[in-house]
């Protein structure tokens, strides 16, 4: 098997099976742990795979997603609560922001870079495309997150009957972006917090 070989077959085993070890690849791939090694070398180097103690693992992606989920792309606040946004670009780069209200400023700032801007139904939980999403803004708090706060709905008919019960005015995407920017010039800006 040719190097290249190798190392293709080593990243495919990961890929199922998380973690091997030096000594079981250099059985699988009938050569020496030396030659396993070198593979590994430059495997790591390249930066798709990474040495652990026990042998090497795929390099994730979630590996850096995790480091950016510990905080907030806008306001560098952690991102601790449930109400967490991702914006992902074209190139698939995550960036995570603790709250729709970030979200929807990181997203005005990046304007067309951005390929999917994902929130959460704050009722349901449900994963929602933020440009299919209603903003209640202005409403009793409910998340201790940004000021002004952003709740995203994915169904109209509930924005509307949440907002009853806790006030604040309903935004589109577009409309939330012109709303928040308002606001946030009137009341000054919340990396302060
Ligand atoms: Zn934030
Ligand atoms: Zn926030």
């Amino acid at each position: 098997m040719l190097p290249d070989q190798r190392k293709k077959q080593i990243l495919d085993w990961l890929e199922k099976e998380n973690q091997l070890r030096v000594t079981d690849l250099s059985k699988r791939l009938g050569v020496s742990e030396m030659t396993v090694y070198r593979d590994i070398q430059q495997l790591t180097e390249s930066g798709e795979l990474v040495r652990t103690s026990r042998g090497v693992s795929k390099k994730t992606s979630s590996s850096s997603e995790m480091a950016g989920r510990g905080s907030c792309t806008y306001c560098h606040k952690p991102n601790a609560g449930r109400q967490q946004i991702q914006l992902i670009d074209e190139n698939n780069h995550v960036e995570h922001l603790c709250c729709a209200h970030c979200g929807i400023l990181r997203y005005d700032d990046l304007q067309n870079g951005v390929s999917q801007f994902i929130c959460k139904d704050f009722l349901t939980d449900t994963t929602i495309s933020a440009k299919m999403a209603y903003f209640l803004i202005g409403a009793d708090p409910v998340m201790q997150c940004c000021q002004p706060q952003v709740i995203p709905f994915a169904s109209k008919d509930q924005a509307v009957k949440f907002q009853k019960g806790f006030g604040g005015s309903l935004y589109t995407l577009a409309e939330a972006i012109d709303e928040l920017n308002s606001q946030m010039n009137v009341s000054g800006c919340c990396k302060k917090h």
